[in-house]
């Protein structure tokens, strides 16, 4: 059965056409528009294209976003035009096929967990490096969402108490300290304390983001390499949290900053280990790098359509 994922994102709408062990058959994208309605057309329109090429059974689609706990209404999404909008029901009424939505951080634990990083674990987590985290859970292969479909919410874990403002109304959270857009404050700071260096970090021709941090720390820049060792810490210490909570087989570093990983991970694993409640005598979690990559949340949804599918029993075409 195929089936397919289409990944909403605040900058392009993809849709793939995946089978059942995960592969990608083929792909639409379009620019995401400005409004719900345009947003609901453009989805309909990329569903109905891969249909016409592809006898598919039913659509998953990955929002970055608050799902409500039935996961048939978009609450609030920050980059999209939605807000508590029946977008499940909305896109299958226009494409005649079973819908399913998920959060997109939930569909790529889902894809990792099926066939990839984690494929087989009984107990998964997902950490996507990006702007800032985006967390998952998948226990016995099916995706904690917590009793309101919120769950959960590990990037706003508050690690450090008084410490950096978070846009979320928090100081001191896990993704301020460790993320793309937390090796840019933490570059920041050790410029201000006079840490800097005459490196290319300090030419300002050019916006400083993660993934340039993340460059110069590849080419050896001593300022970039430190911000490194300050997130590796800081994703151990967090991972440690996260572990003491839910006991994970493994755990997948996603997302942007994922791309860079041998830089931190080492590092991240000893601090990982040091911080663990009972640390020594009991397993450690597996982290290992995410394998599908960019394509995660397409995969991800689409699996979850299949498996609504089977489950409900729908005939599709
Ligand atoms: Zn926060």
């Amino acid at each position: 059965m195929l089936t397919v994922g289409v990944d909403v994102g605040g900058t392009s709408v993809r849709a793939s056409v995946v089978d059942p062990r995960g592969a990608v058959l083929d792909t639409l994208r379009v620019p995401t528009p400005d409004t719900g309605e345009e947003l609901d057309s453009a989805i309909a329109d990329v569903v109905r294209g891969l249909a016409l090429r592809h006898p598919v059974a039913a659509v998953g689609l990955a929002v970055a976003g608050f799902v409500s706990e039935d996961r048939r209404v978009v609450r609030f999404a920050p980059h999209l035009a939605w807000r508590h909008v029946a977008v499940a029901d909305r896109i299958a009424a226009r494409v005649e096929l079973p819908v399913v939505l998920e959060h997109d951080a939930n569909a790529a634990a889902i894809a990792e967990q099926r066939f990839g990083a984690a494929a087989g674990a009984r107990v998964a987590a997902l950490v996507a490096l990006g702007t800032g985290i985006g967390g998952a859970l998948v226990i016995d292969g099916e995706v904690f969402r917590g009793a309101y479909g919120v769950a959960p919410e590990l990037g706003h874990l508050r690690l450090v108490p008084d410490g950096r403002p978070c846009p979320c109304g928090k100081r001191g959270c896990w993704e301020r300290y460790c993320s793309g857009t937390a090796l840019v404050s933490t570059v920041r700071e050790l410029q201000e304390r006079g840490d800097g260096t005459a490196g290319p970090l300090l030419d300002e021709s050019t916006p400083l983001t993660g993934v340039r941090v993340a460059r110069a720390a590849e080419e050896g820049d001593p300022l970039a390499r430190r911000a490194m060792r300050e997130l590796a810490r800081w994703l151990g210490e967090g991972l440690a949290l996260v572990a003491d909570v839910y006991d994970p087989e493994v755990v997948v570093i996603a997302g942007g900053v994922s791309g860079s990983a041998h830089l931190f991970l080492g590092e991240a694993r000893k601090h990982y280990a040091k911080a663990l409640t009972g640390a020594g005598h009991r397993p450690l979690a597996r982290i290992a790098v995410a394998k599908r990559g960019d394509d995660a949340g397409m995969v991800g949804a689409a699996t979850l359509a299949r498996e609504h599918v089977v489950a409900h029993q729908v005939t599709g075409r």
